[in-house]
């Protein structure tokens, strides 16, 4: 699996915190007869998840281990209205505004001041151009404190792909990749979507066969667009990268910052500029990880997290032009 981001948030030093790191003084405070952990803030709080698709079977595990929050979803909630998968709703803004839209859609249904969505992306990871990712990323806001939180992974697990055939025998090797049937299809017309020929829910060999031949035979150039189901109730894959992006905003929301102790400090942003090893000179790649409160001003600039502190001279545009 690639990861592109560096995700992990280390305890910071030095500084006061209302909520007790893991610097390994816990243990210490309970012999001596000190005071309990202070539950985190959010043990215990209902959070707002706006999914059609059974996110919580995910997310739910992991936030609560973290945390402590409990997941309610809402009923009744048309969150496709925001954009779908399948296209028959063009997503409108980036990801990140769609996700957070979404979490106080839920909020407002649910009546609760704690809001999470999730919004998923698949195409070329931007690494390396040919292997498909899945971009997932979580939008978490707490109007109490006034703050929006977002998580998000690249991973290269993802059956993520799509195929234009005649009929089921071109599909083969697809169906491979797909990992079909544990995994959904959705199919349509190759030529663009038409009423009525949209078939999503296939799990079956049978069902797979006659969608094929009726969108290939409306088709204009008789092929039917045969695509991997991305919604997570459909995607085993899916849900494993949701549940990492979820441990992520755990791992998030359990780290306060060393200013303010508002929950959510953790990588913002990156500086790039990271030195090639030969001539010095300032590459593209990052050099340093930005960590940031989602409230306060407050930002420290730390090294990569994965210790890297020069580059390659391939990765140098004087070493390697
Ligand atoms: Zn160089
Ligand atoms: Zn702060």
């Amino acid at each position: 699996m690639v990861r592109i981001q560096a995700l992990d948030v280390m305890p910071s030093r030095g500084k006061p915190q209302f909520f007790p790191p893991d610097d390994g003084n816990e243990g210490k405070l309970r012999d001596m007869g000190g005071p309990q952990t202070t539950p985190h803030p959010y043990h215990g709080r209902k959070v707002a998840l706006a999914t059609k698709h059974q996110k919580e079977r995910s997310l739910g595990q992991p936030l609560k281990h973290a945390v402590g929050l409990k997941l309610v979803v809402p009923a009744g909630l048309d969150t496709d209205l925001l954009g779908t998968f399948s296209g028959e709703v063009d997503r409108k803004g980036t990801p990140r505004e769609v996700a957070l839209q979404k979490a106080r859609l839920g909020m407002k249904a649910a009546g609760l001041t704690l809001g999470l969505a999730s919004e998923g992306s698949f195409g070329p990871d931007p690494r390396l151009p040919f292997v498909p990712a899945d971009h997932e990323l979580l939008g978490f806001v707490d109007d109490d404190l006034g703050i929006e939180v977002i998580e998000q992974v690249i991973s290269s697990n993802t059956n993520f792909a799509h195929e234009a055939a005649r009929t089921l025998e071109d599909l083969t090797d697809f169906l491979r990749r797909a990992r079909f049937p544990s995994h959904g299809l959705i199919v349509r017309p190759n030529s663009g979507l038409q009423p009525g020929f949209l078939f999503k829910d296939i799990t079956t060999i049978e069902a797979l066969k006659e969608a094929v031949e009726q969108c290939a035979c409306v088709s204009a150039d008789g092929l039917a667009h045969v695509e991997t189901d991305m919604r997570a109730h459909r995607n085993p894959t899916r849900r494993a990268v949701l549940r990492e992006v979820a441990e992520g905003l755990g791992r998030r929301l359990k780290s306060v910052c060393p200013e303010c102790g508002t929950p959510g400090w953790g990588l913002v942003d990156v500086s790039r500029g990271l030195p090639c090893e030969w001539c010095g000179g300032e590459t593209e790649l990052v050099r340093t990880e930005v960590y940031g409160c989602p409230r306060c001003l407050y930002r420290e600039n730390r090294p990569r997290s994965d210790g890297l502190e020069a580059a390659s001279p391939g990765d140098c545009a004087w070493c390697n032009p």
